[in-house]
């Protein structure tokens, strides 16, 4: 039996949003169905800066719901709602925060996230958001998993230094270990090898949400002919891939956690990306594995 870390980023698609009740509502509904059935605890990362623009009573209704049935809320932001434009975190992060905040305070203003999950996982650099780690009292982030690496328009992750642990702390770069007061618990990755990507089966089950998320030629499009053909083949000779319960087909994916000797594991999901195989998967794990939040896990381990 392992420790295992559900964590899912609400949010609707990043290029076409998608229907908020097909995307959001009804997938988390489910979700939270099955969790309570369990009596178990998942971690929501919630962008609200989208439902600013167009709020919805559906959203704040369900994200209340969350919090007071007692999972964990975490801070997720994707600047880009913010003038809805593919231009990620040279926006104003500062307004980003004061939004997510106000927002948070009128639906759940009992809440007190400690947790932080960068939109498209960027966190770096960390000096561009520590000052609000420390305004807001977040300590703890995880945006990091170990060997991504994407370095495009719209998105810049170099993750490929990270340590291999489940939980450490930093102080000033979540790839860096140190006796800092900051924790990062990363998303867990496997390396996926050459003979896996060519068995892997395309999932074909509908995934629940409606909406368009960024492609490859939304992050890569800017670059030549020969950097896209580079890209394509270092994805596909050896890439790391995030636990996750999107796109699995679960006889598979629960050999493959079963074969992973490490004990702990941190799944990242989104409600809109899920399907049917994902919620059975979801159900497995949540009958058979110890699963904990962001929050506890790193509370036990202090
Ligand atoms: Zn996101």
């Amino acid at each position: 039996m392992k420790t295992v870390i559900l964590s899912f980023d609400y949010e609707v698609f990043g290029r076409v949003p998608g229907n908020v009740q097909s995307s959001v509502i009804e997938p988390t509904d489910r979700i939270l169905k099955l969790f309570s059935h369990y009596n178990k605890k998942g971690t929501f990362f919630i962008d609200l800066l989208y439902f600013v623009a167009f709020p919805d009573k559906a959203v704040n209704d369900q994200i209340k719901r969350i919090f007071y049935s007692g999972h964990e809320i975490g801070v997720h932001i994707h600047p880009h709602w913010i003038n809805g434009e593919v231009s990620i975190f040279k926006s104003d992060i500062k307004k980003c925060f004061e939004i997510w905040y106000t927002m948070k305070d009128k639906i759940i203003p009992d809440c007190c996230p400690v947790s932080y999950r960068g939109g498209a996982l960027m966190v770096q650099p960390f000096s561009e958001l520590k000052p609000y780690f420390e305004q807001y009292g977040l300590i703890i982030d995880s945006s990091v998993a170990k060997g991504l690496y994407i370095n495009s328009s719209v998105q810049h992750i170099d993750f490929r230094n990270a340590p291999s642990k489940s939980i450490y702390a930093f102080t000033d770069d979540p790839l860096t270990e140190s006796n800092g007061t900051l924790l990062e618990i990363p998303i867990t990755t496997y390396k996926q090898n050459i003979i896996e990507n060519l068995g892997s089966e395309k999932n074909t089950i509908p995934k629940f949400g409606d909406g368009i998320g960024f492609g490859f030629n939304d992050i890569h499009g800017d670059k030549s002919w020969m950097q896209r053909k580079k890209i394509i083949l270092r994805n596909f000779l050896s890439s790391y891939r995030m636990y996750t319960l999107e796109n699995v087909i679960p006889e598979f994916s629960w050999l493959k956690l079963k074969l992973d000797p490490r004990k702990n594991i941190c799944f990242i999901s989104h409600p809109k990306s899920m399907d049917e195989n994902s919620l059975y998967y979801l159900g497995y794990l949540l009958k058979n594995h110890t699963v904990t939040t962001i929050k506890n896990y790193a509370g036990t381990r202090l």
